[in-house]
């Protein structure tokens, strides 16, 4: 073991609190996860003093390819050998490779890319891009969906906690319960803009639609004349069994927007692709919109390898073909465990485990975290355990981790039936 550097714990808790926010470093204390990060491969992590973690989030649905994918590492310190960041005044090829890439693997006649740095951000754009494309301002959004916590993301986001202390947010969105399909065509008009969803809504818990929600909202959307912007930025790359999740239901955005697992786990990456047609709202002004470090030459590099990797290690059909199997393992558990789990669902490998009482979510979290397994919650829904492991994890790896689960599970039972 190379050698680490000395971190005291209880000091470093006492900075965080002092110089970061004293909440994380309570929270951090009182769940008992206190080990301080140093070294990730595959579906591993290592903390600074060598406790080995078996990681079943993948850092919020990012880690996708594994921690530091080879290739993907390769293609990054490839870039850093010649430049890091762009000069934004010469001509970058990466942003345009990249772009390339992304046309040909995404649904449909999406092709134009826009690139930023984080999922709020390729929200951001998705919103201004729809407004200015239709003359409208007007959106409709999804009840629990999650979009980001920017004032304009943070306005098509459907929950109040994150939303409460900076209302008014921006005019004109309107929530409707997701896979509603009566709600939603009472709520898009002629006024409408967009209609703006997750395929499948990730932070409410790991919601699916019924298989023909998202058709329908596609043929509400074009009578209306308003576009649909799918928010695969959790769902995308490979995560729910296919490329992106939309093509589950056949259905193609007139805006897909990314970042997440984009980024291959390296540098961090959003971006809001769409039609050509769609985008061209942009070409009269380029820099209507812009980011200074978005796209940046070392994003665009993980980014095409992280786009490679998914391709050539099939992480999609490896997320269905474990999903099916984490699915079963956890219904299985929710049949031996009733007291516990009311529910579970999933859909490659994005699965989430409903427990029968609120604090459910965060106990076996903690719980977990203490046998070496991370798992996370949702944020919009904390009774909702999430697993989203590296799409590449070894079976056997992934079955040790639902074995440690379903350990905890039943050890957290006398607690939450006292409850
Ligand atoms: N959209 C969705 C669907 C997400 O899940 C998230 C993050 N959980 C975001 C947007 C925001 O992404 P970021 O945190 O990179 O801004």
């Amino acid at each position: 073991m190379e050698e680490k550097g000395k971190i005291d714990v209880e000091d470093f808790l006492n900075d965080l609190g002092e110089y970061v926010n004293p909440g994380r470093a309570r929270v951090y204390r009182l769940m008992g996860m206190t080990n301080v990060e140093h070294k990730g491969f595959g579906s591993t992590v290592v903390d600074i003093e060598g406790k080995e973690f078996i990681d079943l989030c993948a850092g919020y649905a990012v880690i996708n390819a594994g921690h530091r994918h080879p290739r993907i590492l390769g293609a990054v310190q490839q870039q850093m050998e010649h430049m890091g960041l762009s000069t934004k005044t010469m001509l970058s090829a990466g942003e345009v490779e990249l772009a390339r890439a992304l046309a040909e693997i995404t649904p449909g006649d999406l092709k134009r890319s826009f690139f930023c740095a984080t999922g709020a951000e390729a929200v951001e754009v998705a919103l201004k891009v729809a407004r200015m494309y239709t003359g409208r301002t007007n959106f409709v959004a999804a009840d629990n969906g999650f979009h980001g916590k920017t004032l304009g993301a943070l306005s098509a986001t459907g929950g109040g906690s994150y939303r409460d202390a900076f209302e008014p947010l921006i005019p004109g969105f309107t929530h409707v319960p997701f896979d509603d399909i009566e709600a939603m065509e009472e709520a898009v008009d002629e006024q409408t803009a967009a209609v703006i969803l997750e395929p499948i809504q990730g932070e409410a818990g790991v919601v699916i639609p019924h298989p023909d929600y998202l058709p329908r909202v596609r043929e509400i959307c074009d009578r209306a004349g308003a576009l649909l912007i799918l928010d695969e930025v959790q769902t995308g790359i490979g995560r729910t069994g296919e490329n992106f999740a939309c093509e589950h239901y056949g259905v193609t955005p007139d805006i897909m927007t990314l970042a997440k697992a984009l980024s291959g786990g390296m540098i961090p990456v959003g971006a809001a692709v769409a039609r050509s047609e769609v985008l061209e709202v942009f070409d009269a002004n380029p820099w209507i919109h812009s980011s200074t470090t978005g796209g940046n030459a070392l994003a665009c590099a993980a980014a095409t390898a992280a786009l490679q990797v998914l391709q050539e290690e099939d992480l999609a059909g490896q997320a269905q073909r474990k999903g099916v199997r984490v699915l079963e393992r956890l219904e299985e558990m929710a049949r031996r465990y009733p007291e516990v789990i009311q529910e579970v669902s999933g859909k490659g490998l994005l699965a989430g485990v409903r427990f029968t009482k609120p604090a459910g979510g965060l106990m076996i979290m903690a719980e977990l975290y203490s046998r070496g397994v991370l798992v996370i919650p949702s944020l919009m829904n904390w009774t909702v355990m999430r697993i989203a492991p590296p799409l590449n994890i070894e079976e056997e790896r992934l079955e040790r981790g639902l074995d440690i689960v379903e350990e905890a599970v039943e050890y957290i039972r006398p607690d939450i039936e006292d409850m």
